[in-house]
C-alpha cells in the first residue's frame, strides 16, 4: 500500500491548490518559456547540422527510445521515491498526486497549470545538463549526432509536458477528446489512482518503456 496522504474528497484536495499556491503566475509565461526555450535550442541544433548521412539519422529514434527509459526511471526513481538529494523533486510530485486522482483529474483553468507543469527552468537546466553529454557523443560519433540528440531531447520534453496538461485539461475540452489524446490520457489517470501511483503507468509520453519493464496496469 502508498504511504502518501491523499484526501478524500473533491473539496479538500482542492483546497491544497490554494495551499501549494506560492506568489502570482503567469500560465502563458510558464507554458511560453518552455516551448520556445525546447523547439529553439532544437531549431538550433538541426539549424547546425552538416553533411547530415542516413544513418546519423538513427540517432532520432535511438534516442527517443532513451528519453522515454529516462522518463521512466526518472518518475519511478525520483518522483515516487524520497531520494537524496532529490526529496524536493518527490514533494512536488507527491503534491500533484494529492491533487489530481483517477476519476478527478482536471484544472479549474489556465491560473492551475502550475500544478501539472515542472518548473519553468527545467527544460533549461536538462539543456545544460545535457551539453557534455552532447560534446561527448559528438566526439565518438560526430557533431550531428550530439546535436540531434539534444534536439530529440528538448522535443521529448516539450511534448512531455504538452500531453500531461492535455491530460489534466477540463472535461469535454476538445483536445482532450481526441482519439490518441483519449487513450493516453486513461493510461495517465490510472497513474494517479493512489494504489497504483508508486508500481504503474510511469510514462506520459508514451508507454513504451512501461510495456517493456512490465508495469502497464489496466483500470
Ligand atoms: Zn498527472
Ligand atoms: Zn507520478
Amino acid at each position: 500500500m502508498d504511504e502518501v496522504d491523499v484526501p478524500r474528497s473533491h473539496a479538500a484536495r482542492r483546497a491544497l491548490i490554494d495551499a501549494y499556491r506560492r506568489g502570482p503566475y503567469s500560465p502563458a509565461r510558464h507554458l511560453g518559456f518552455v516551448v520556445v526555450f525546447g523547439l529553439s535550442v532544437a531549431a538550433l541544433s538541426i539549424g547546425l547540422l552538416r553533411d547530415l548521412q542516413a544513418i546519423e539519422l538513427l540517432a532520432v529514434p535511438l534516442h527517443w527510445i532513451v528519453a522515454n527509459a529516462a522518463e521512466w526511471r526518472f518518475h519511478r526513481d525520483l518522483l515516487h521515491r524520497r531520494t537524496p538529494p532529490f526529496q524536493w523533486t518527490y514533494d512536488a510530485h507527491i503534491g500533484h498526486h494529492r491533487i489530481f486522482v483517477d476519476g478527478d483529474m482536471a484544472v479549474a483553468g489556465p491560473h492551475e497549470w502550475w500544478t501539472i507543469l515542472l518548473p519553468w527552468w527545467a527544460i533549461a537546466a536538462l539543456a545544460l545538463a545535457l551539453v557534455p553529454i552532447c560534446g561527448l557523443l559528438a566526439l565518438a560519433f560526430g557533431a550531428n549526432v550530439g546535436l540531434l540528440v539534444m534536439a530529440t531531447s528538448m522535443l521529448y520534453v516539450v511534448s512531455y509536458e504538452l500531453l500531461h496538461l492535455s491530460f489534466h485539461l477540463p472535461i469535454g475540452h476538445p483536445i482532450g477528446r481526441l482519439g490518441v489524446i483519449r487513450w493516453l490520457a486513461r493510461h495517465h489517470e490510472i497513474h494517479h489512482d493512489p494504489r497504483k501511483m508508486r508500481r504503474y503507468n510511469f510514462n506520459v509520453v508514451l508507454p513504451l518503456w512501461d510495456w517493456v519493464r512490465g508495469t502497464t496496469a489496466r483500470p
